[in-house]
């Protein structure tokens, strides 16, 4: 067994807005145990606790270590699943992924696009990773879905980088991007919509149902070697409705990638 990865980064101090999601990877896996549902996955994968190869959660003090902890922590043969922590751990994570990977395209389902420059003086915040990412070059490609926040200077960030942005006004589950090297998929819980996941920092509505995500997941034509669930603030939660809306695409994700290995 233990055919995938797992780790908690405990780290929200790159949050512009609400701290919160440093207390995420324990309310993920507590949902993700709980009772009230069982292990199968919507394609017929049970994702056992047996499945995981886990590394536990890691308190971090200095932004800089989560480069060092995942490049460690993917050393073994087995895709890796990061629980989050806030959107700016993805920079880190990206790093470590694309020494080991090679090539890998991205796919980043969010409200925002997170590609300013610097926000508020910091260039590490949550609201500028795939900037980070972009310009170090640790993608071959960046296809974001479900953006409803676009400033000008991110749409010009977006031209200078070509990232592919599928707006949530445009979406359209019918024609999803289709890849030709890996996935990484970065997934912002506050790209579905406030009314199906409210433990989010920056409610921003009109975004994806729980579906829309389920779908774009299950729908993925290449293997998925690496993916991160971040985002999610506990203190803004209703009776742990957004835990496990988390602990739903967990499964669904680790159910995907035991599908490609
Ligand atoms: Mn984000
Ligand atoms: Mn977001």
């Amino acid at each position: 067994m233990n055919k995938i990865s797992l780790q908690g980064i405990i780290f929200d101090k790159k949050s512009s807005f609400l701290r919160g999601p440093r207390l995420a990877p324990p309310l993920i896996r507590k949902a993700y145990h709980s009772t009230s549902a069982n292990y199968f996955a919507e394609n017929g994968h049970e994702i056992l606790p047996t499945i995981w190869n886990d590394k536990g959660d890691f308190n971090i003090d200095d932004y800089f270590q989560i480069e060092h902890i995942t490049t460690k922590n993917i050393s073994d043969k087995t895709p890796l699943i990061t629980l989050g922590g806030d959107h700016s751990i993805t920079y880190p994570l990206l790093k470590a992924h694309r020494k080991k990977y090679g090539p890998i395209d991205i796919l980043h389902i969010d409200a925002h696009s997170d590609l300013y420059d610097n926000f508020e003086g910091d260039r590490y915040s949550h609201a500028c990773p795939f900037a980070r990412i972009m310009e170090d070059q640790l993608t071959n490609r960046l296809v974001q879905i479900g953006i409803r926040t676009l400033s000008k200077h991110q749409q010009d960030q977006a031209d200078k980088f070509g990232v592919e942005i599928i707006q949530m006004k445009d979406f359209d589950k019918n024609t999803l991007p289709v890849f030709k090297n890996p996935i990484y998929l970065s997934l912002d819980i506050d790209g579905l919509d406030p009314a199906f996941a409210p433990g989010v920092s920056h409610h921003e509505p009109g975004g994806l149902s729980t579906r829309d995500v389920l779908h774009i997941i299950q729908n993925i034509n290449t293997s998925i070697i690496g993916a991160d669930i971040v985002e999610y603030n506990p203190t803004r939660d209703r009776d742990d409705m957004t835990a496990m809306v988390c602990a739903k695409l967990l499964k669904e994700i680790a159910a995907k990638m035991l599908s490609k290995i």
